[in-house]
C-alpha cells in the first residue's frame, strides 16, 4: 500500500501527523514534512496510513494499492 499526499491541497492542519506519528512528522511551518511524496506504508503502519487519510479534512491524503505509472 502506497500513501500520497497532495502538496497543493495540503494546508497544515496537522492531523496526519497526528494520527500517524510513526510515518509521518512535522516541519517548521506545521505541514507535514512528507509533503508532496509517495511513500510505502511499512508492514503493520496500514491502520495509521487509514486514520492519517481519514484525519485530513483537505482530502490531501489518498491510499492507493501501487503507485501510477505516470505518479
Ligand atoms: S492533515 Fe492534511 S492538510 Fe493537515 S498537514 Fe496533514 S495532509 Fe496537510
Amino acid at each position: 500500500m502506497f500513501l500520497s499526499i497532495d502538496a497543493d491541497k495540503c494546508m497544515g492542519h496537522g492531523r496526519c501527523y497526528t494520527a500517524a506519528a510513526d510515518m509521518l512528522s512535522d516541519d517548521d511551518e506545521g505541514f507535514v514534512a512528507q509533503r508532496g511524496q509517495t511513500l510505502q506504508v511499512p508492514d503493520g503502519l496500514l491502520e495509521e496510513a487509514r486514520d492519517a487519510a481519514d484525519a485530513c479534512p483537505e482530502g490531501a491524503i489518498s491510499l492507493r494499492d501501487a503507485v501510477d505509472a505516470d505518479a
